[in-house]
């Protein structure tokens, strides 16, 4: 075997020859002779590989080398952040990067991302000043809170608040409430690396009055309400609503604080949809600190948004973390136009992409699924395509037993599974994200306002 090796690996050439070959020219034009050279590199390794491995010389021969190492830097140069079509029935999607920006926001995005911007810089004033003062004056107005800071995203909001007012110290939560909202994010974890001690108290089903009560010691910093998101307990439950919670709170000079995940700015049950928790509401019931997502049913960028007493908003401000944890430019331009938005709420669930979908008439989304329907009929022969009634959910924390009724279209073939035509859709010539449900592959039309944006007819679905 090791002598048959030898004559294979002395017929790759050296670097500097595949470098001469005149199918990499322009390459090398473009990209620079050191990126190609470095490129040639990593083929010809794999090669030498290859070649010990199979100790054949099938791999050298059937493709030129220079024609491997140009499919090596189209592969490199290709964007690994790519455009998902959402087409899974969960709304907010955050392994999709959760809610899209309306057209403003976008704009705007584009706008500081291509400028400098008057970010910590006062024009009227001529002085230096605060990034939180573009949007604190107009989240006070949406939720009726006295001030607010902005953070990355609402677990940093959360450990910030946590960081600031309770190092040391005791935070008091019911045990209902420790949960985990995903991708990691467990609330006992925040509490404890924030450097505050959490007390448990009542049960996974049942909290009372008296075990917060019995629970509140000198070291105690504040009581701690989380919402449970993605969770419920239902039967034999029950939990201290915030009001009551508050009301201990005074009654021993404790403030309270909570972190409502999706917080919503308006609620949305005026547009039929299930009720939410509004951030209006909780200020209204006496929280100190609220915390909540920008990504979420708020439908801007990622941020987490901290709205409470002036006092802790001040002190929040204050700690060194806040640095390490606060919201670039790009960010506060899509933040603050959507907050913008909000101002009309006449308009708002047209102009705001993740209410427009939510909010989107099922007769509506039927004629999409009748067109993209019939469209994939002439493109997938043999595949069983059918329209049907399924439901969306709003995803990132909502409740997901509150479903959306909607249109799918069903996707079924007799001799491939519907988790490999979930694989061709992923893997085509754009990725289409569907899901598989009781045996068969669905594609959610809600997301999809014009099929043309589906470009089927370029789909290549392959089912290897
Ligand atoms: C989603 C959620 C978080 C995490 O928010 P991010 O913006 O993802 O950091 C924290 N708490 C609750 C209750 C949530 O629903």
């Amino acid at each position: 075997m090791l002598f048959a090796l030898q004559p294979l690996m002395r017929q790759l050439p050296s670097i500097d020859k595949v470098l001469q070959s005149e199918g990499l020219k322009d390459a090398i034009k473009v990209y620079s002779r050191q990126f190609v050279a470095d490129v040639v590199r990593e083929v010809l390794e794999g090669l030498r590989k290859e070649i010990k491995v199979r100790s054949q010389e099938s791999g050298v021969r059937s493709q030129k080398i220079e024609t491997l190492v140009r499919q090596r830097i189209e592969q490199k140069l290709k964007p690994s952040l790519k455009k998902v079509i959402n087409l899974s029935g969960t709304i907010l999607h955050t392994n999709l990067g959760r809610a899209i920006l309306c057209d403003e926001a976008v704009e705007a995005i584009r706008t500081a991302a291509a400028n400098p911007v008057n970010l910590e810089f006062d024009v009227e004033l001529g002085e230096r000043g605060d990034r939180d003062s573009h949007i604190e004056s107009l989240i006070c107005y949406l939720t009726g809170a006295e001030a607010a800071t902005v953070v990355n995203n609402n677990v940093a909001a959360v450990f910030l608040t946590l960081n600031t007012l309770a190092e040391g110290r005791d935070v008091v939560i019911s045990r209902g409430e420790l949960v985990e909202i995903g991708g990691s994010f467990r609330i006992p974890d925040v509490i404890k690396k924030s450097g505050c001690n959490l007390v448990e108290v009542g049960t996974t089903n049942r909290t009372h009055h008296e075990d917060y009560t019995n629970a509140i010691n000198p070291n105690t910093a504040f009581l701690l309400k989380a919402h449970t998101s993605n969770y419920r307990i239902i039967g034999f439950a029950s939990s201290v609503p915030l009001k009551e919670l508050v009301s201990i709170g005074r009654k021993h000079s404790l403030p309270v604080i909570e972190d409502l995940g999706s917080g919503s700015l308006v609620d949305i049950s005026m547009f039929g949809l299930p009720k939410e928790p509004v951030v209006r509401e909780s200020i209204e019931a006496g929280a100190d600190v609220v915390t909540f997502s920008g990504d979420k049913l708020l439908g801007g960028p990622q941020a987490g948004i901290i709205v409470g007493k002036r006092d802790f908003i001040k002190r929040l401000r204050n700690n060194p973390l806040k640095r390490a944890l606060r919201l670039d430019k790009l960010t506060i331009a899509g933040l603050e136009t959507t907050l913008k938005l909000y101002l009309n709420i006449e308009t708002l669930p047209q102009k705001l992409p993740i209410l427009r979908f939510l909010t989107r008439p099922v007769s509506d989304i039927e004629k999409t699924a009748k067109d993209a329907a019939n469209l994939l009929k002439n493109h997938m022969n043999g595949f069983e395509i059918n329209i049907e009634d399924s439901c969306s959910q709003i995803g990132s924390g909502s409740l997901p037993e509150e479903t959306i009724p909607t249109k799918v279209i069903s996707i079924t073939h007799k001799n491939i599974s519907p988790e490999k035509i979930f694989d061709m859709f992923l893997k085509s010539t754009h990725p289409i994200l569907g899901r598989v449900y009781k045996g068969k592959f669905l594609l959610d039309m809600r997301m999809i306002e014009d099929t043309g944006d589906l470009e089927i007819q370029k789909l290549n679905l392959n089912p290897a």
